[in-house]
């Protein structure tokens, strides 16, 4: 690594969206030292950073001290991203203690690194702060309608608990912090496996399995790509706007689980079969983000159409399963 370049750590580097601001920052002449535990990352997301001389991979969870690779040089970085947590509902279901302790440990060590660095901090936090919304679309005024006791409160209050950590941290000088509420964001790198709607429809249309619809396919989500979802991280944590305020970052074109699978039913070259499946406890009905704050603070709003987005990604997919079939039969 050489020196004269800005030092940003990313947490959750590894990860989808985490994999993608890294390649970005890089490419805008920052030193990255991206931290994560590879529990949910794709190795390959890994491979594609390697090579480049800025780039540095450390493995570690954030919910245990950070390790001596990151406390000996706290005083060189400039940036601390917080992208570290299993984010779909399968994956930080799974082993929710150790979601919940992500979100709020985890983001109080990074925060501690943060104040001592003397660095700038942005915790990625997320629509699901708003749970199942009485107020649509929606604002960051909103207050949100959560259930603490439902399967998916592991995520959703320990994102809210991480966002009173951060605002804490503002209110008493101790780091400078921004706040965005990430809504579905979809692109090239999600996780197979992950379980989210995008990379399940497309992985079982590939791969000739019933896509499954859950529930009567009605509810409602807005679709960010995940280069416009970067540019809008890139220009929050690079603004001035320190202070009380989150930011939501997502696309507010809304569209319905069905619609959806229509837009990527239309990619196929052959005919898909679907499977309703009962719809997920707490589910939420609607999404869509008001993003009149970033259009404002940020002079951002995501530029890639649905349709061409989900060719990008479908093509990634498939490339992705073929290499993967290859190597099975190999
Ligand atoms: N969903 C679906 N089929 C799937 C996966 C998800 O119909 O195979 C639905 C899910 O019930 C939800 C929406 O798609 O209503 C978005 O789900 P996802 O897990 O992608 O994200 P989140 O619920 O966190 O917005």
């Amino acid at each position: 690594m050489t020196n004269n370049h800005p030092l940003t750590l990313v947490a959750g580097g590894a990860g989808f969206i985490g994999s993608h601001l890294c390649a970005e920052l890089l490419s805008r002449g920052h030193r990255v030292v991206c931290l994560d535990n590879l529990q949910t990352a794709r190795p390959s997301n890994l491979q594609l950073l390697e090579g480049h001389p800025n780039f540095e991979f450390v493995e570690a969870d954030i919910v245990n001290p950070l390790p001596r690779e990151i406390l000996y040089r706290t005083g060189q970085f400039d940036r601390v991203y917080n992208l570290a947590c299993a984010a779909s509902p399968p994956q930080y279901q799974a082993d929710p203690e150790h979601t919940m302790l992500t979100c709020v440990v985890g983001t109080s060590n990074l925060l501690h690194l943060a104040e001592a660095a003397g660095a700038r901090f942005l915790l990625t936090s997320t629509s699901e702060v708003y749970g199942d919304p009485e107020v649509h679309p929606q604002r960051e005024d909103y207050r949100g309608w959560v259930n603490c006791t439902g399967p998916r409160a592991c995520y959703d209050e320990g994102k809210r608990a991480a966002e009173a950590l951060a605002f804490d941290f503002v209110r008493m000088k101790r780091a400078e912090v921004r706040v965005a509420r990430i809504f579905n964001t979809y692109g090239p790198h999600m996780h197979p496996d992950d379980g989210r709607v995008v990379s399940n429809l497309i992985c079982q249309a590939l791969s000739g399995r019933d896509v499954t619809i859950y529930g009567d396919g009605m509810q409602t989500r807005s679709f960010c790509y995940v280069s416009d979802m970067v540019n809008g991280l890139i220009a929050l944590m690079e603004s001035d706007i320190d202070g009380l305020e989150p930011v939501n970052l997502g696309n507010p074109e809304e569209r319905t689980v069905n619609e959806l699978a229509q837009a990527i039913f239309a990619l196929m070259d052959r005919p898909v079969t679907v499977t309703n499946l009962p719809l997920p406890v707490d589910d939420p009905r609607r999404r869509r983000p008001d993003i009149s704050r970033a259009e404002r603070l940020l002079n951002w709003r995501p530029t890639m159409p649905l349709v061409q987005g989900l060719a990008r990604t479908f093509a990634w997919f498939a490339e992705e399963l073929g290499e993967a079939s290859e190597r099975e039969v190999a």
